[in-house]
């Protein structure tokens, strides 16, 4: 009897046991979009770094409305005014202007009127300690941390980053990653087919997963269904690659070459075939630090399984803290054919009814069928069992990898 299939989830625990983060590096902010932090980013100094305007306006003291206050400077942005305020005085000042010693407020000019005399404003309403100004470090604190290692670098974290005082940013190196196709009938894009050709939709496919994910993509490699260029292959990538990913061949067919290959060239083995569809064939091992991935040839087991396991890998390899995902489970729109042993990955849209997320399965299932991918907004997993799994009952969601 062969062992019994391993979960989803054992496997995916098996391949996360098998990753060493890779090394870290200094990269302008720039160059760091999209990249993973690899070292806290701290506070050098407080954010603003000075009292500052919320509004164009006056500085000026706390005080009622109807005072008559002189205009004795201005205070612009990136130009501070010299003086200080004195008693029945206003500063003139901008937004994000610093605030003038003493002056504890600022007054909007749509309060004032000019209607008094020359050089003098009329104050039209009441102003209060702090009105419309912004404190130094309100945003951050100097020595606080504002971005864990960890992060993913998006707009947003740049910003962050920049503010803190930082030009560099410690980040982790991108994987290393090569795609290999192996298959006698896969032509490349646009190449006319000969009898029982198709084309190798994978490549790019996973080449495009794998970019997504942070990693740096060798040219994908074709490779025959020929035992010496498949090991020839696969010897090249081993040398080059943290990770590398080999579609097709890994079933038990006569012209399934790829784990013998794999063998042979010393990649152990840490587990083949996951209680799964579409995906069964799962193969997974590694040499040294290196990872090897062999997806089902099947376009949509490629990439669901790219999505259950090489994706977490590609994330653990870059140190990256998985996000808290805010749709985990959803409800079954539409009833589905269970699998007696194993668990399905299906592409679903998501809609929200009366507050609640339904799945629906995108159309057709079969693992070949590629547009079953085109605006699914995730997998859903179905537990294996007898007949079907009703509508209304809740499914666990997986991200649909892009
Ligand atoms: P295999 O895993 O090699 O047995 O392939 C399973 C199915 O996937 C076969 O129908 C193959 O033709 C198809 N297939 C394998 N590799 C690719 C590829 N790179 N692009 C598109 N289809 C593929
Ligand atoms: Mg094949």
């Amino acid at each position: 009897m062969p062992p019994p299939l391993l979960t989803i989830a054992e496997a995916r625990s098996l391949v996360l046991n098998a990753v060493l983060p890779l090394a870290s590096e200094s990269v302008a902010i720039p160059q760091a979009r999209d990249r993973i932090l690899a070292a806290d980013v701290q506070v050098a100094g407080d954010v603003p770094p000075f009292p500052c305007s919320a509004m164009d306006g006056y500085a000026v003291a706390p005080g009622p409305a109807g005072r008559t206050l002189r205009v004795v400077g201005e205070s612009r942005a990136g130009a501070p005014s010299a003086q200080s305020l004195g008693q029945g005085q206003a500063i003139r000042i901008s937004t994000g202007a610093a605030v003038p010693d003493s002056a504890t407020a600022v007054i909007p000019q749509e309060d004032v009127s000019l209607e008094g005399g020359e050089g003098e404003i009329i104050t039209r309403a009441a102003v209060h300690e702090g009105d419309n100004v912004r404190d130094r470090g309100e945003d951050m604190r100097a020595g606080s941390t504002v971005l864990p290692a960890g992060t993913l670098l998006g707009a947003a974290e740049l910003g962050a980053a920049v503010s803190a005082g930082a030009a560099q940013l410690t980040v982790a190196r991108r994987p290393a990653v090569h795609v290999l196709s192996t298959g006698d009938e896969l032509k490349a894009p646009g190449e006319p087919l000969g009898p029982g050709e198709i084309h190798n939709s994978n490549a790019p496919m996973l080449v495009a997963l794998a970019e997504h994910q942070g990693a740096a993509c060798a040219p994908p490699i074709r490779l025959p269904d020929d035992r010496a260029a498949t090991e020839a292959g696969l010897a090249e990538a081993l040398e080059h690659a943290d990770l590398v990913i080999i579609s097709g061949g890994v079933s038990v067919g006569p012209h399934d070459h790829v784990k013998p290959a794999l063998e042979t060239l010393g990649v152990e083995q840490v587990f083949w075939r996951v209680a799964l569809q579409p995906g069964k064939p799962t193969w997974f091992g590694r040499r040294g630090n290196t990872l090897v991935f062999g997806l089902p040839g099947n376009p949509v087991s490629s990439v669901v399984t790219f999505g259950l396991f090489v994706r977490p890998a590609l994330a653990a390899l870059q140190g990256r803290a998985e996000a808290p995902r805010l749709e985990s489970e959803a409800i079954l729109a539409a009833p589905v054919a269970r699998n007696p042993d194993r668990e399905q990955a299906i592409r679903v849209r998501l809609e929200r009814h009366d507050g609640r997320l339904t799945a629906s399965p995108n159309g057709p299932q079969g693992s070949h069928i590629v547009t079953s991918l085109l605006g699914a907004d995730a997998l859903a997993l179905i537990a294996p069992g007898e007949g079907e799994l009703a509508a209304g009952a809740t499914v666990p969601l997986e991200p649909l990898p892009r």
